[in-house]
């Protein structure tokens, strides 16, 4: 029997178990994780509400490999999250406890969830509400960064909300400090957010390694994501999806992005760089004009002469609105029968019925996605609901 083990058996069971259930009253689950199950709690003294990770540790449920594994990089993310946990934008870690069987760790209740499920619901988001979610991503990556910290996981489910719809960022779980010039090479994150080195990487022996810049690179799918609602990257195949992320292959396609700004199309470009020397810093994404702009418009007042311009421009746009709206067919039933999709509001319709339908389903697998329920095909539908045929079975 190994020290550790030994030290581990003479740990009584419940020890840190005991002490967490003295403190809190755990309640209902409200997320599950690989080796994880999150729950509600509440701190008996106070009765406030926090959010405990519980991970089993047990001989019954996982190897030895695994159980020195979970419980290595469990250490390591707590690590992690006293570093980084005092920033805003940053989930808090409250307290933890150890146990033979059981790691606790208590953290902010996030009552709203993850950013995947709001979006989930709103189909899309604004541009207003994209920047002001990714100003409080980037701030996050910026710190995390400056303190030699890589993310290596952001995607909205790690992206959690509260009441106010303010962002956190959690799930430290794969997160690693770098030494000075440290590259890393494991093939590690969720398949869509991937950055092209770190799929290189692990296919080339001779790469040099990958670095901070993969947590921008999946900054860029999530803002694509965010205001298209589906992710740049998707082939029913996974192969061919990796091979698009490689070549940095993806489209601003129609309609999505007809109504979206060049500046949104811009930094979403200067992210999805393929080349991670060329690829935006989150520094340098946070004074991107996609930001700038709308801190101006905040800041300063407006000016007489702007607002001579503003009521102008109203003027001309109400003019334009009546004369289309005269111009305006009327929606008749066979123009809704032949191109339903083609009408903006009916579009809409569809989409937030899909996801309002289906929408459960896109979570399942990583082989399920949201962008199958934009297609607006049967057969993407089945395919977002996983009946897969023999072929996307190929690697
Ligand atoms: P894993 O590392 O196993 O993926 P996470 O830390 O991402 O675990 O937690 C799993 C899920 O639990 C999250 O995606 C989220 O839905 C929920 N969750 C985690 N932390 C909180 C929190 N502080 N508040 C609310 N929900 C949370
Ligand atoms: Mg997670």
């Amino acid at each position: 029997m190994t020290r550790d083990a030994e030290a581990r058996d003479e740990l009584p069971d419940w020890a840190g178990a005991k002490e967490f259930y003295q403190k809190y009253d755990p309640k209902e689950i409200i997320g599950r994780g690989v080796s994880s199950t999150v729950r509600r709690c509440i701190h008996r003294e106070t009765g406030r509400q926090f959010a405990v990770k519980i991970i089993e540790v047990t001989p019954e449920r996982l190897s030895p490999e695994q159980l020195k594994e979970v419980r290595l990089s469990t250490a390591k993310e707590m690590e992690i999250l006293h570093h980084v946990s005092n920033h805003p934008s940053i989930i808090s870690l409250i307290d933890s406890y150890e146990s033979s069987t059981f790691i606790f760790l208590v953290f902010d209740l996030m009552k709203r969830g993850e950013l995947f499920d709001y979006l989930t619901e709103k189909v899309t988001l604004s541009e207003k509400e994209t920047r002001c979610i990714m100003r409080s991503l980037l701030e996050a990556v910026y710190y995390l960064h400056t303190n030699n910290i890589v993310h290596r996981d952001l995607k909205p489910e790690n992206i959690l909300m509260d009441d106010c719809l303010n962002i956190k960022l959690s799930d430290f779980g794969f997160s690693c400090i770098l030494k000075p010039n440290e590259k890393l090479r494991e093939l590690c994150g969720t398949p869509g957010y991937l950055a092209p080195e770190i799929l290189k990487c692990s296919m080339d022996e001779t790469h040099p390694g990958y670095g901070k810049e993969v947590d921008l690179w999946a900054c860029g799918v999530i803002v694509f994501t965010l205001l298209a609602g589906s992710p740049p990257f998707w082939h029913r195949r996974q192969m061919l999806m990796l091979r698009m992320i490689m070549d940095g292959r993806f489209q601003f396609g129609s309609p999505e992005w007809d109504d979206r700004s060049s500046t949104a199309k811009d930094l979403i470009s200067r992210l999805l760089e393929v080349c991670p020397e060329k690829r935006l810093t989150a520094e340098q994404a946070l004074q991107h004009s996609f930001f700038q702009s709308h801190q101006r418009d905040q800041d300063t007042p407006v000016k007489r002469s702007q607002r001579f311009r503003i009521a102008a421009w109203a003027a001309l746009a109400c003019v334009r609105i009546l004369v289309r709206w005269r111009r305006a067919r009327p929606i008749t039933s066979q123009l809704l029968m032949r191109d339903p999709y083609g009408i903006k509001g009916v579009r809409r319709l569809i989409d937030a019925c899909a996801f309002r339908i289906y929408g459960h389903w896109v979570k399942k697998g990583e082989r399920q996605n949201r962008a199958a329920l934009f297609q607006n095909q049967p057969k993407a539908l089945l395919l977002a609901m996983g009946d897969d045929d023999e072929r996307d079975l190929e690697m």
